[in-house]
This record gives C-alpha cells, structure tokens and sequence, in this order.
C-alpha cells in the first residue's frame, strides 16, 4: 500500500500512475487517483486490480496539476471500486487517501455523523466526511477541520493527503505511525509514502514526524505542531539513482 501526491506539475497524472507503479511491490488491491486543472475540472478514477488497469481506465482527457493518489491493501471493507481510494464526501468537495487503520471510525461515524449517506464500507470515509462536516457545518476553514479531526482520532494509524476543490493547488498532508516524505521541487512540490516513488521527481525530502500537519502548495511548505505552532525542518538529500 501506498500514498503519492504532486502539486505544481502539468504532468501530474502520470508522475501519480508512475509512482504508484514504484511501490506496487508492496502489494495491493485496488487503485486510484484525484487530479485538478486548477480551472474548474477535475477527475477522480479508480481500479480493482492493478496499476496497469487504473492505467487503462485514466482517459487522454484526464489531466490536472495537482492530484494524490493510492494503493489499498483492504482493512475495512473489501476489495472493490467503492472502497478503494480516494474517498470522497458526500457534497464531493473534498477528496482523502489513506494509509493505516482509524480504530475509532464506528464511534465518529454515531457521534458526527448518524445522518451522512455513506459510499463505501471503509473506515476512511468517515474522515473525509468528517473534515466536510466541520467545513459545511461549523465554518471552520479546511486546515483547521482537519486539525480538529485528527484530534479525534485516538491511538490510530494514518498517512493522510486531503484534497479541497475550492483550494484545488493545495495538498493538506498528516500522519501518524506511518510513513510521510515531503518531496521538495522547483516551482512544484510532491508527497510519498516512499521516497521510491519520487526519486525521478527530486531527491530531496523533508521527514514529517507523528502528529504535524503540512500544508504544501507549489511554492509553499508550510508544517505546523498539534498546537498550530510553525515546525522549521532541513530536508535531506537521498543518494539514489531513480
Ligand atoms: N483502512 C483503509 C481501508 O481499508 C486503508 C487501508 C490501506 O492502508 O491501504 O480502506
């Protein structure tokens, strides 16, 4: 399984399906990606099966900028177009992929959530939803949804790239026992759970450590701590051929 995103890059569709390629060693199940134009379109395709077929699927006409993408290995729910990633919420706003396990969505999904129509049987939805919820219906602004539903998710795994229609060149980006790089670029920026899966891209990453949220735009990183404070990291030069 596996987590790639891009912004700033008019090739961003196949800098996605390449580097899913990179880490289909990892195994997986299903397949898929989100981009944006930043003009208004966007697209969101997915695959049971494999890389090749989510290929297949990806039209000449399916083109963006920005974008994330994913290999699932099901934890909650089974293989299937539905269930794979990117989840999406109901208003089809925002768009979120993820690696881990959210060991309280059952809870979120009866205490927030009784009265959202869910698409798929993942525990990831409820996060997506989540996030759309505290947008739509509490005015918060996206990057403090987000924080306020990491907040709520006690003791789980996670690698989160969220995506928002109406911010359609930025990338919000968390994780918590499972592994994040940000890969830093020239006038374009890219995430990876994996550095495998960018290194024709850059070579040089910035960790992300349990807890911070990253907000990454083509010029612009910006990570902040659990409290909101701004986090300073140098990045670090991996010394691999792609
Ligand atoms: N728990 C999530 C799901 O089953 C993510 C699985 C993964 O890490 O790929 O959809």
């Amino acid at each position: 399984c596996g987590i790639v995103g891009v912004t700033g890059k008019d090739s961003a569709v196949s800098i996605l399906l390449n580097g899913l390629e990179k880490l289909e060693y990892r195994g997986y199940d299903s397949a898929g990606i989100y981009v944006n134009d930043q003009n208004g379109q966007d697209y969101l395709v997915k695959e049971k099966g494999r890389i090749d077929d989510l290929r297949k699927e990806v039209g000449a006409n399916v083109q963006g900028s920005t974008g994330i993408g994913h290999t699932r290995w099901a934890t909650h729910g089974e293989p299937s177009v539905a269930n794979a990633h990117p989840q999406v919420s109901a208003d089809g706003r925002f768009y979120l992929v993820h690696n881990g396990v959210i060991e309280n969505f059952q809870d979120l999904k009866n205490d927030y959530l009784s009265d959202v129509e869910f698409t798929s049987q993942t525990d990831t939805e409820v996060i997506v939803q989540l996030v759309d919820r505290f947008v739509t219906k509490e005015g918060l602004d996206t990057l403090a949804a987000f924080r306020k539903t990491l907040s709520l998710l006690g003791h789980s795994s996670y690698g989160f790239l969220l995506m928002d229609k109406e911010a359609p060149d930025t990338l919000y980006v968390a994780k918590n026992k499972s592994p994040l790089l940000i890969g830093v670029g020239d006038g374009f920026n890219v995430v990876c759970s994996d550095s495998l899966a960018m290194l024709d891209q850059t070579k040089d990453y910035l960790e992300l450590h349990d807890g911070e949220i990253v907000v990454v735009k083509p010029d612009e990183i910006k990570i902040t701590d659990q409290q909101g404070n701004a986090v300073e990291r140098d990045t670090f030069h991996v010394d691999i051929d792609a």
